[in-house]
């Protein structure tokens, strides 16, 4: 399974260019909406199902107060229930929040996204991406005017009338790759890595950022080489996860190894080594206590790769 994919709500891409019909939706009863504070959302801990965290999200009608503006907030889509929207409350102060925060609190999805539902934690990922990029895109990066938002947040137009340039929301695309090494059929091993910003003992494939004008296998075999020293041949796609922490689309590969010998570059990668199907068995869950190197997050599309190709060795 890969989590953040797989949206059910109806986007309803064509009527939210429609202004009328949005403030429909936004008014009518059923409407529900989620509250996100600097990139984190309103959940509460289920006490009786061990602390798991759920999500929150009000009707309407319950936090006409906290917002007229349609600039917070965003349409995320249609369900069986209703419309749903996501309000950004970033620039309230804690005792206007008090009263509908409560014993709830703001958590960062990326601390908890496996746990949830994974219908809603796509839908949580989405609105939180979808709100940092309209709270990043307050000027135009043509003239430096304000952006007001149109279709619901999913477009903001200059509001020079000289200008008028529309933005929409961009998705940074990014490589992710599990290099294999075929060399003795009897033993395949896969590269993972440690980069300086993971916890002490994590280890993952390696990724990047695809440069303009590269493809996609360029990238890849640039990152691969780049960081540990490995030229790689044939390249496959596998799967992609939307990533919205903040912007990111994850695409992800297998590619085999040519050379074997890493040459960390000690910097970004602190250190790689090649793996067997059964070592990999051995490793901890992320987050868990342990001296021995642990798997990554189990809602990264990362943990994906390595499953996969563990699965398949063993
Ligand atoms: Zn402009």
């Amino acid at each position: 399974m890969i989590y953040y994919r797989e949206l059910s709500l109806d986007r309803a891409s064509e009527s939210r260019k429609d202004r009328e019909w949005l403030e429909q939706q936004w008014a009518r009863q059923q409407c529900r909406v989620y509250i996100v504070r600097n990139d984190k959302s309103l959940m509460c801990w289920n006490k009786r199902k061990q602390d798991t965290p759920e999500v929150i999200h009000f009707p309407k009608v319950e936090i006409e107060n906290l917002t007229d503006e349609s600039e917070q907030r965003v349409f995320l889509g249609l369900d069986r229930h209703g419309p749903m929207f996501a309000l950004d409350v970033s620039d309230h102060d804690d005792e206007v929040l008090a009263a509908y925060v409560g014993d709830n609190e703001f958590v960062d999805l990326r601390d908890v996204g496996w746990l949830l539902d994974s219908e809603q934690a796509a839908q949580l990922a989405y609105a939180r991406g979808l709100l940092f990029w309209n709270r990043n895109h307050r000027y135009c990066g043509i003239c430096g005017s304000p952006t007001q938002s149109e279709n619901g947040g999913h477009m903001r137009r200059c509001s020079n009338s000289g200008c008028a340039r529309m933005h929409f929301p961009r998705t940074d695309p990014a490589v992710i790759m599990l290099v294999e090494d075929r060399s003795n059929p009897e033993k395949p091993r896969c590269l993972l890595a440690r980069n300086s910003r993971f916890p002490s003992r994590m280890m993952s494939t390696l990724a990047g950022f695809v440069d303009p004008l590269e493809s996609l296998e360029e990238t890849v075999a640039r990152e691969v080489f780049e960081e540990c020293g490995i030229k790689v041949g044939k390249i496959e796609y596998q799967a992609s996860q939307p990533w919205p922490f903040p912007s990111s689309i994850m695409l992800g590969f297998r590619a085999e190894a040519l050379t074997r010998e890493i040459v960390v570059d000690g910097v970004e990668i602190e250190e790689a080594h090649w793996f067997e199907a059964e070592q990999l068995r051995e490793f901890g869950e992320w987050g868990d206590d342990g001296d021995y190197f642990c798997l990554p997050r189990r809602d990264s599309i990362a943990r994906f790769l390595v499953n996969s190709w563990m699965n398949e060795m063993l």
